[in-house]
């Protein structure tokens, strides 16, 4: 067996076992293999491995990557994990399923009108800034009531949230602040954990779990942090 199959075995593996220690049912936590900057040869072996639920983080990127695909796999599904400016949001529409960084009114109005003129509707989810970051991406937390009021009015329908929480501290505070808003607004799905910290987020409530390195190994350019 290869390496990455057996990486994907291990991963779903520990999926399983924080599921059963928690009391949580395995099939509710979904595996987003994050294929970002990955040489192509490692996804023909993960997709050969069965795999079928891909994150990436650039349009352009993926665009190249898996338009091809869709005909020999139906049934992928594919994650935008990344930043997403306007000007991108006509490929976006069209090739992700889902989209998860939701995070500011203007993305959120061309979304919407987007959506509309393809007739397309992809899941959503807002990312929040959980850790009250400058740099990062993400709605603030005390802007997301009137963001998810906008997501309404503009007819995108949000399944849930999402966050990548500050690189430094521990995760655990931060994924239980997502699960908290989450239920305060009655969304249904979490994405939270990493590679490094997946096994964490179970406990707290991950519906979506985005595992790249852990998957696939390093990413091979300088960058690929
Ligand atoms: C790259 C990335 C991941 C995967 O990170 P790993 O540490 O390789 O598992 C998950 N989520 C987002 C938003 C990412 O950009």
């Amino acid at each position: 067996m290869s390496q990455i199959s057996e990486n994907l075995k291990a991963v779903r593996t520990k999926i399983e076992k924080a599921a059963q220690q928690w009391k949580r049912d395995p099939q509710d936590i979904n595996l987003v293999a994050v294929s970002k900057k990955q040489p192509d040869e490692r996804i023909d072996v993960m997709l050969e491995a069965g795999q079928r639920v891909y994150g990436e983080n650039r349009v352009q990127e993926a665009y190249t990557r898996w338009e091809g695909r869709r005909d020999q796999y139906p049934d992928l599904v594919l994650h935008l994990i990344g930043p997403l400016q306007t000007n991108k949001v006509k490929e976006a529409v069209s090739l992700f399923d889902v989209i998860e960084i939701v995070d500011r009114p203007k993305l959120v109005k061309a979304l919407g009108k987007e959506c509309k003129k393809q007739n397309k509707f992809p899941q959503f989810f807002i990312q929040v800034n959980v850790g009250d970051e400058d740099q990062k991406a993400g709605v603030a937390i005390d802007e997301l009531p009137d963001l998810l009021q906008l997501c309404h009015d503009e007819s995108l329908t949000i399944s849930g949230l999402m966050c990548i929480p500050p690189f430094d501290d521990p995760p655990a505070p931060y994924f239980a602040l997502l699960n908290k808003l989450a239920a305060q607004h009655d969304l249904k799905e979490l994405s939270m954990g990493m590679s490094g910290d997946f096994e964490k987020a179970i406990p707290l409530g991950a519906t979506y779990v985005r595992v790249g390195t852990a998957l696939f190994g390093l990413r091979p350019s300088p960058s690929g942090a």
